[in-house]
């Protein structure tokens, strides 16, 4: 099957994961994409060497700006997204970061929304703001405070959708539509980690570019650090060249970038497995006595149900519920877990649990907690692979607690 993806009609979502952006008839039949092992690339002639320096001739120069294994996985992860071009990076905060430095300069404003991924707010507060741009924190949820936050200087928009610690779900078309309809210049930019392509397609939805955690769903194994950014083949050019090559040098190893094609053949099946489980699990904690709140977009009584409905084929992975009984019942749940591990990351076969106020969060008072959405009891969890019965198991004996 070659060049699957240019093929009309399309091929489906699961055959393009296997499928799209490889050839074996190149590489003497090998069914997997061969690993280039290499730093370098040598030229025919001074002549080619400046051909492609100049960028008249396509083809590898030096691993950090481009590598053949690399460019498989994200012709893949470009038609997955539906975008035109892809760049893979050694680790999600590497593509975040190379987008930010490659579309800001000092005196720029961005919009984000108020909870965002842990090292993504310390990169936008730590990082960005030291070097003059200015950011205005939202609601996203609320598409009314990102236009009235929007100004002449503002260069991008940047959201996950659904969001820790409580699953908001963000409305891309709507937000993307009133951006760009203040200027269409903006960047509207989703972090797509936790749904991934399988499951929700910012482009398609009007977003200008997706962010990756390669690390998660996408590797789906827990064996590698990676990252990606899409979107049209112009912005991807400039972060590959500016961000990626000169300003992080956050370059995916072509061993990642293999390991990565090989999660994405049963990313789909992985997908639908993780989003069933999660439903079930979501459920039976909602009806148990020990649980407060549980957050899950799945869930009809969930206030993101409808907007999960519109923009998400299925609800994912990742759920959380708030115990009653706070910060200790919090640590006895953790600490009665036998099969889920007490673990940060999330996306891989085996399920995980986080308790932020005793784990990520332990060195906050409980007032700078809350200010950050962590109630006490809040329990997060990205549910895995194994048998749904074990996982419930598991969980009610932590409850029992
Ligand atoms: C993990 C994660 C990141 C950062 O990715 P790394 O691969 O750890 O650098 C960014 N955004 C979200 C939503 C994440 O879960």
């Amino acid at each position: 099957m070659k060049n699957i993806s240019s093929k009309a009609p399309k091929a489906a979502f699961s055959t393009r994961a296997i499928h799209s952006g490889y050839d074996s008839d190149t590489e003497n039949g090998a069914l997997t994409p061969p690993i280039y092992m290499t730093s370098t690339f040598a030229f025919d002639s001074a002549e080619q060497g400046g051909a492609r320096f100049a960028g008249e001739e396509e083809g590898p120069i030096y691993s950090r700006l481009g590598n053949p294994t690399q460019s498989i996985l994200e012709t893949r992860l470009a038609d997955l997204e539906e975008g035109e071009a892809a760049l893979a990076t050694a680790s999600g905060m590497g593509a975040i970061s190379a987008a930010f430095w490659t579309l800001l300069a000092a005196g720029d404003h961005i919009v984000a929304d108020k909870t965002l991924y842990g090292c993504t707010f310390a990169l936008i507060e730590h990082g960005l703001k030291k070097f003059g741009i200015e950011v205005s924190y939202v609601d996203c949820c609320n598409v009314e405070e990102i236009t009235a936050a929007l100004n002449e200087n503002t260069k991008l928009v940047y959201f996950e959708s659904p969001v820790n610690p409580n699953l908001r779900v963000m409305d891309i078309q709507k937000i993307s539509d009133e951006v760009h309809r203040f200027n269409s210049e903006i960047k509207v930019i989703v972090d797509n980690t936790y749904c991934t392509p399988a499951i929700q397609q910012p482009l398609m939805l009007g977003a200008d570019l997706v962010v990756h955690s390669a690390t998660k769903y996408l590797g789906g194994h827990g064996d590698l650090i990676a990252g990606a950014v899409v979107g049209d083949a112009e912005t991807i050019q400039r972060i590959r060249f500016e961000g990626l090559k000169d300003m992080t040098g956050a370059v995916i190893a072509p061993m990642t970038a293999f390991l990565i094609m090989r999660g994405l053949k049963t990313l789909e099946l992985r997908m639908q497995r993780h989003s069933e489980t999660a439903l079930i699990i979501a459920e039976r904690l909602q009806q148990h006595p020990a649980v407060e709140v549980t957050y899950y977009p799945g869930l009809p009584t969930d206030p993101y149900y409808d907007l999960a409905k519109q923009q998400m084929s299925l609800s994912g992975g990742m759920l959380a519920f708030e115990l009653k009984g706070g910060l200790e019942a919090g640590k006895s749940f953790m600490n009665k877990l036998q099969m889920i591990k007490r673990a940060v990351s999330l996306g891989d076969a085996e399920t995980l649990c986080q308790h932020p106020a005793s784990m990520t969060h332990s060195t906050y008072t409980p007032e700078q907690r809350l200010a950050h959405g962590v109630s006490e009891g809040l329990v997060r969890l990205s549910i895995g692979l194994e048998g749904v019965e074990d996982i419930w198991q598991d969980i009610e004996r932590g409850l029992l607690a």
